[in-house]
């Protein structure tokens, strides 16, 4: 990977980071939802970052600027859903240590 990928990689997986931490300060643990749940709300994100993706392709009365922050928000927003779930079907203890713990 070249230099400037990696810093590239690391804003957008800090970006994802932050949302996570974000997510999990407003919602508290989720781990318990059945997959069915997080489907739901992954697929919620997903269609809210094909709204912008859409109004990117076709404009709306936001700059450029705004519609690509709008679509990356919301890319970010599903993504740190992603990795909640992931973090849902790892082992619990890792949980616990990791962030019920943490929060203590
Ligand atoms: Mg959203």
């Amino acid at each position: 990977m070249s230099g400037l990928r990696e810093i590239v990689t690391a804003a957008a997986l800090a970006a994802v980071a932050e949302e996570r931490d974000r997510q999990f300060a407003k919602w508290g643990d989720q781990s318990g939802h059945p997959a069915g749940v997080w489907l739901a709300i992954l697929t919620e994100e997903i269609g809210e970052a094909a709204t912008e993706a859409i109004f990117m392709q076709i404009g709306d009365g936001r700059t450029d600027a705004e519609r690509r922050e709008a679509l990356r928000g919301e890319l970010v927003q599903a993504a740190a859903v992603a990795v909640a779930w992931i973090e849902a079907l790892d082992d619990a203890d890792e949980r616990e240590t990791r962030y019920v713990g943490a929060a203590r």
